[in-house]
């Protein structure tokens, strides 16, 4: 996790490093075509689209920063998902809970069927 600041560790950045070389083939810029990037000190995250109002709580994405040396242009990747974040706990995680209800309303509706 980032530290007391919410910046990224050193740990973490090499992580992400690690992760562009194994997983970014040709980071040529589309834009600019340098290959030079910079990791942002920082996560950013995205949260689900409500219209236009702020929604507190609910799913978000975090996200590290790629920024083109060259021009600017800005790459964003999930970090749970290219493993710099832990995976969230299934009770956080919107979209898992949605699911766990569905399950129990299937898992009562099996009792319900059953000869208790
Ligand atoms: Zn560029």
């Amino acid at each position: 996790m980032p530290d007391e600041n919410w910046r990224l560790t050193e740990k973490e950045k090499e992580d992400i490093v690690a992760w562009v070389k194994e997983k970014w083939k040709n980071f040529a810029c589309p834009y600019s075509g340098d290959t030079s990037w910079n990791i942002g000190e920082i996560l950013v995250q995205t949260t689900q689209f409500t219209g236009g109002s702020l929604r507190i709580g609910g799913p978000i994405f975090p996200m590290f920063i790629l920024t083109c040396d060259g021009c600017g242009h800005t790459v964003f990747v999930n970090a749970i998902q290219a493993g710099i974040l832990p995976k969230p706990k299934p009770e956080s995680d919107g979209g898992t809970k949605k699911r766990e209800i569905r399950a129990s309303k299937k898992s009562k509706e099996e009792n319900g069927n059953g000869a208790n």
